[in-house]
């Protein structure tokens, strides 16, 4: 696509942009009315002749010098597009918002266009907007100030202004032609009386800047002093139910759990299919023993929010006065929601960039406490903890703990199959509880009893691997958590999986470093190594139902060459059957000097079949090899005998392994020496756990 300049457009814009007068009168009241964007436009747009209610994300990308162009293919060409369909073109633009173009005759005999909607129809297309700004795509326009105005609408509001544009330019063209000026224009349908109130209700108790809770305080109180009621609770729907914005009177804050399926099929069979909103207005439910009546907040037939009026039952005229009052409030409301929302999210993604900034450089001396503290600040938690999966004990440790009794916590382990932690580690799925006391959870023990009843547990994962499980609870204000805080963990705990393996792998490097793994004479790892790899690969064995063996190797009448040749003689001797083991051997296996002349070598996802094959084709290297003094040794060469184990259901520790194989190696030395042997029991069939 050929990118222009702003200068450029302007440059192929017509030199004079006149709108008649009339309609410059009349498109702010049309946009004020519609809450929608009217434009007027020319040619490539921007710039336009007159811009109303405006879309501050329109306005950043189309200020933006490096995404500007991303607009040419839908406003730019919105002019074009009107004058080639010659009627209204509904589209979608790139930052999903919907708009509609259609070419407008003012009776100035220059074509013109109106662009006008700007206005997301789907929330869906909202989140999907924010996504981009979250994984980085348009970062350069990372301000606040872009979701500052966000315009939400219904397919209908813009066939409406649609119609209404058309009417208002036919007026235009009169106007022009008759050269009268008008003072006024209001072309707008006439609505109810009550409507113009409601409406500067409405938006005097939305200011844009308005918080969610204030408002929702405001709308309360108003309607309580319009309609001389005493108990009113305005609720928000979620996820899970609703929860309240603001009640009085009798209501109570909290969650609550309005079933409105039930509530709207009563009413459906009481007044037969209808719009939701009028469907449910005023159907009278049974909330804690009281009788309330029900006004749904319906935005695109979706039900956002309810009012509940406790004083009932209502009079006719109160009960209509409410329901439109409820109608007006809506919009407005959820606005401030998507809002409310939008910010949380921008600082979200603000926050993620200085987490992981800070987890990244995380002290090695608890980076536990460290991801978990940044964590808990994000989350506006006063309490947390981190708990890893321990595999060697099959549970997960409570490695790192914030807040209250925090002491409590720490080191505290816990069963995987008797604890949420432990049932959100294996499902994988996080668990958001917004109220303990009706999920059926057991209650805390009394030292760990929580100030809210309210809390998510996450798990981490790595590349599939279960890593461990974040819990967060008490948020900071009695707050209860939701998705918002679901979806800020979302974006979290990737980064925190990754910087948990690290500090993992940063302990295990410096744990081994003091143990000191590699033997200095024959360059093998060690015995304690070979040790921890041992029930490491143990465990993993277990998971996966993988085979493995283990064999252990003894040179033959090794005290006779070091007694006849001398300790140097030997050390070289056992230099050069380090050596052997090496080249017979496979990446993954871990050959050690176990002790003094004896070695063991770890075979990973080997059978007892595969390990014999392997074991034989170390003793016959050793065997083959000339040694300096290897012609003297009793059997006329150096040579080994091995024994092999391998794991079986009956044969799981680390100790049982050795211990076997230290027998299968007993039984070769008592048969002539120079031999391999493994394990009589159990029997190789028993060796496959797959078999
Ligand atoms: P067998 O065939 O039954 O194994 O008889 P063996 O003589 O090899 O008996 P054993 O395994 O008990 O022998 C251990 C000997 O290995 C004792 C010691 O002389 C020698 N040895 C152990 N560690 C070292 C070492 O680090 N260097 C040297 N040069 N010799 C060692
Ligand atoms: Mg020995
Ligand atoms: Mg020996």
């Amino acid at each position: 696509m050929e990118k222009t300049t702003a200068a450029e457009r302007a440059r192929s814009q017509p030199e004079e942009l006149a709108a008649p007068p009339a309609w410059t009168a009349a498109q702010p009241q049309l946009a004020a009315r519609t809450s929608l964007s009217v434009l007027l436009v020319a040619g490539h747009q921007p710039p336009q002749l007159t811009v109303v209610n405006d879309n501050s994300i329109c306005q950043t990308f189309q200020s933006s010098p490096t995404h500007a162009h991303l607009c040419d293919p839908y406003c730019g060409e919105a002019f074009k597009r009107a004058q080639t369909a010659g009627t209204v073109t509904h589209y979608r633009c790139h930052a999903g918002l919907h708009c509609f173009t259609m070419p407008v005759d003012l009776g100035t005999g220059q074509p013109l266009a109106v662009i006008g909607g700007r206005a997301f129809l789907a929330a869906a297309d909202y989140r999907a907007l924010l996504d981009r700004f979250r994984v980085g795509d348009l970062r350069l326009l990372n301000a606040p100030e872009v979701f500052h105005n966000i315009i939400l609408a219904a397919r209908t509001d813009l066939d409406d202004l649609a119609a209404r544009v058309s009417s208002l330019a036919a007026e235009s063209r009169a106007q022009s032609a008759t050269q009268t000026e008008t003072e006024q224009f209001d072309l707008l349908p006439d609505d109810d009386a009550t409507n113009g109130t409601a409406e500067r209700a409405a938006a005097t108790l939305f200011p844009p800047q308005a918080k969610l809770r204030d408002a929702a305080h405001m709308a309360v109180r108003a309607l309580c002093d319009s309609q001389q009621l005493k108990s009113v609770a305005l609720l928000l729907r979620t996820e899970h139910g609703f929860t309240t914005l603001h009640v009085t009177g009798k209501f109570r804050p909290g969650a609550l759990n309005l079933d409105l399926n039930q509530a709207a099929g009563k009413a459906q069979k009481q007044t037969g299919g209808e719009q939701l909103s009028s469907l449910l207005a005023g159907q009278v439910l049974v909330i804690g023993g009281a009788q309330v009546e029900l006004f749904p907040l319906v935005v695109n037939d979706e039900v956002k929010a309810a009012v509940l009026i406790g004083d009932v039952p209502l009079a006719a005229d109160k009960r209509a006065a409410v329901a439109g009052f409820c109608r007006k409030i809506a919009m407005p409301l959820e606005v401030l929601r998507l809002r409310e929302e939008l910010e949380q999210r921008m600082r979200a993604a603000y926050h993620l960039q200085a987490f992981i900034e800070q987890i990244s450089k995380a002290e090695p001396g608890d980076p536990y406490q460290t991801i978990l503290r940044h964590c808990v600040e994000l989350l506006h938690s006063e309490r947390g903890s981190l708990m890893l999966f321990d595999e060697t004990a099959n549970e997960l440790q409570v490695k790192a703990a914030v807040g209250p009794r925090a002491q409590f916590a720490q080191e505290a382990r816990v069963h995987l199959t008797e604890s949420v932690a432990g049932t959100v580690w294996r499902e994988g799925r996080p668990l958001v509880v917004r109220d303990l006391t009706t999920t059926g959870h057991h209650p805390a023990p009394a030292e760990r009893k929580y100030k809210s009843n309210s809390f998510i547990c996450y798990p981490i994962q790595l590349g599939g691997r279960k890593v461990g499980v974040l819990n967060m609870t008490d948020k900071t204000g009695d707050g209860i958590y939701d998705e918002l805080d679901l979806s800020l963990l979302d974006l979290l705990v990737p980064q925190m999986a990754l910087a948990l393996d690290r500090a993992e792998w940063h302990q295990k490097a410096t744990q081994f470093q003091l143990l000191s793994i590699t033997d200095a004479l024959t360059g093998l790892v060690n015995r304690r190594y070979l040790e921890e790899r041992l029930s490491e690969e143990l465990e993993r064995s277990k998971r996966h139902r993988f085979a493995m063996s283990f064999l252990m190797i003894d040179i033959d009448n090794f005290k006779d060459y070091n007694d006849r040749h001398g300790h140097p003689a030997g050390d070289l001797a056992l230099e050069m059957t380090a050596q052997c083991l090496k080249s017979a051997l496979r990446s993954a296996d871990v050959a050690a000097r176990y002790g003094g002349e004896e070695f063991s070598v770890l075979l990973p996802q080997t059978s007892i079949s595969e390990a014999h094959v392997i074991a034989e084709r170390i003793r016959r290297r050793v065997e083959r090899t000339q040694y300096p003094h290897g012609k003297s040794q009793p059997l006329g060469a150096v040579t080994i005998s091995i024994g092999i184990s391998s794991f079986a259901p009956k044969l799981d520790t680390p100790a049982q392994i050795i211990a076997a194989a230290d027998h299968a190696l007993y039984v070769a030395k008592s048969h002539g020496k120079n031999r391999v042997e493994a394990n009589a029991q159990p029997t190789s069939a028993e060796q496959h756990p797959d078999a």
